[in-house]
């Protein structure tokens, strides 16, 4: 299967060149030129197996240039191994009246892990696959889970390095630490000064920046990127709306061929958007719920067409939902218009931050998503109320899901069954999920926070978090966001 540009200028490429790429080459994203189709037997077929063996179904079905060996080895480095801490990788739970698909059990106990476990994986083999002999640099912009992630998805990869920008002062203390603490003598981490989206567009113009490139190129040395925007980071997702659909089956909740919604915390729109994908292949998805915090540009375009990121930035206890730009929607744009399409809102938004789609198109926008938001109130509102009713501690992000599910419900009265995506442990969130439990902490000391939510939680904290207590801070740069391209050649040079 061959990918293209949703921008339309830039070569078709296999999947391998797709991954190592990145980003297309003329600034779109890669998608599928076609869209792999999958019968009812083929869901069926996935109700016995473990994650790993659906994962290598699933995956196959993109991956037409990975030999069947190459896939399950992939699969096997990233899922296998202990890294997660339950071999279900992905297990769902039942939590008062919805099921709660867990995402969090791998190394750094956000969903993050579930794509880059095995994008490092996908990209060393594409390396090999096309003969590509200069040094990789990963570069990262992440607003807290993406970075952690992708330094412990990529440290000590044999030919490539990677470098994470943060927002300084924009994730919190444990997402820092697990950051700043990161081994590998092939990695760096950076805080830059200003909000996540100053971050994420010098990412980006970095990339764009032809003479720059060519000064890497000198260097021998090629960026690549594990951002969401990255088809490695996509299609790993895809899997966990098939294995969630599959463990409802095997449960008795579902029959095969009844449709499921799903709500999303979402942010960059790459996990909705996995779901989406898994839709379009046949997978019976009834309505994907697109939850958003305060920064509700998502909310708004579902509802009224018109993408406006020209707002006020706000700060919120999601902070891996705080996004102005949602890179992933592009992606959305292409499969419901076309590419001329898609360029034009992309200058539109480039030159005055906003666009609007037609009627049309968002007509069929809604035939798949809904929309809604929640503001920090709310989210600890709704942690109170689900741990006091069911005993189940929600982090920041799944709450907001929680609450846009449960407003969908009521108001479309959709008896479909409800699957709420979690992608954090609470324990990464513990003093805002103790502030919204009502439980006063001392001092802002992440670890007696830790120990404060392990008093009210049956789940005892991640050691992946727990370890963190005291250990060697090995990154302490920042730097100015005019200032990111002098960093990254000093770190490759
Ligand atoms: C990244 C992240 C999200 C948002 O996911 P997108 O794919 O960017 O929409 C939500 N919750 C958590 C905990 C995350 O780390």
């Amino acid at each position: 299967m061959k990918y293209k540009s949703t921008r339309g200028r830039s070569a078709e490429v296999n999947a391998a060149e797709a991954i190592i790429k990145g980003i297309a080459p003329d600034g779109g994203l890669f998608v599928p030129c076609e869209m792999p189709h999958v019968t009812a037997e083929f869901v069926e077929g996935l109700v016995p197996l473990t994650y790993r063996e659906r994962a290598a179904r699933v995956l196959s079905l993109f991956l037409a240039d990975y030999t069947t060996d190459e896939i399950s080895g992939c699969i096997e480095r990233a899922y296998g191994g202990g890294k997660f801490d339950t071999d279900k990788v992905a297990p769902i739970r039942d939590v008062g009246d919805t099921t709660v698909l867990e995402l969090w059990h791998g190394p750094t106990s956000a969903f993050k892990d579930m794509a880059l476990q095995l994008l490092p994986q996908l990209m060393s083999v594409a390396l090999k696959k096309t003969g590509e002999k200069r040094e990789i640099l990963i570069l990262v912009a992440t607003s807290g889970d993406t970075g952690k992630a992708a330094l412990a998805g990529f440290a000590d990869a044999e030919q490539i390095k990677i470098m994470v920008f943060y927002p300084d002062g924009g994730v919190s203390p444990i997402q820092r630490l697990q950051m700043v603490t990161q081994a590998g003598g092939n990695v760096s981490v950076v805080a830059v000064r200003g909000n996540f989206d100053d971050a994420q567009s010098g990412v980006k113009k970095i990339f764009g920046d032809k003479p720059f490139n060519d000064k890497l190129d000198a260097a021998n040395v090629k960026l690549s990127s594990a951002n969401s925007i990255n088809w490695g980071r996509l299609v790993p997702q895809i899997v966990y709306y098939f294995s969630a659909y599959a463990d409802m089956i095997g449960a008795g909740k579902i029959k095969n061929g009844d449709e499921v919604n799903y709500t999303v915390p979402t942010g960059n729109f790459g996990n909705i958007l996995a779901g989406y994908y898994a839709k379009r292949m046949g997978l019976p998805v009834g309505r994907l719920i697109c939850a958003s915090n305060k920064n509700n540009v998502l909310t708004d375009f579902i509802r009224t067409g018109k993408y406006d990121k020209n707002r006020e930035f706000y700060k919120t206890i999601s902070p891996s939902m705080d996004i102005l730009i949602s890179s992933n929607l592009e992606r959305l744009l292409y499969h419901v218009t076309d590419a001329d399409t898609v360029r034009g809102y992309m200058d539109a938004l480039a030159a005055g931050g906003s666009y609007t789609v037609s009627s049309d198109v968002l007509a069929k926008i809604d035939e798949t998503f809904w929309a809604g938001c929640d503001d920090d109130d709310a989210t600890k509102a709704i942690i109170k109320s689900v741990y006091d009713e069911n005993g189940y501690v929600l982090d920041t992000h799944t709450a907001v899901a929680w609450g846009v599910a449960h407003e969908y419900m009521n108001e479309t009265h959709d008896a479909r069954p409800m699957v709420v995506v979690s992608t954090a442990s609470p324990y990464k969130f513990s003093a805002s999920v103790l502030d919204a439990l009502g439980v006063d902490v001392e001092g802002d000391d992440p670890f007696v926070a830790l120990d404060a939510l392990e008093k009210k939680n049956s789940v005892k904290a991640p050691k992946g978090l727990s370890s963190l207590r005291g250990a060697k801070v090995l990154h302490d740069k920042t730097c100015d966001k005019d200032a990111m391209e002098n960093t990254v050649f000093d770190f490759v040079k």
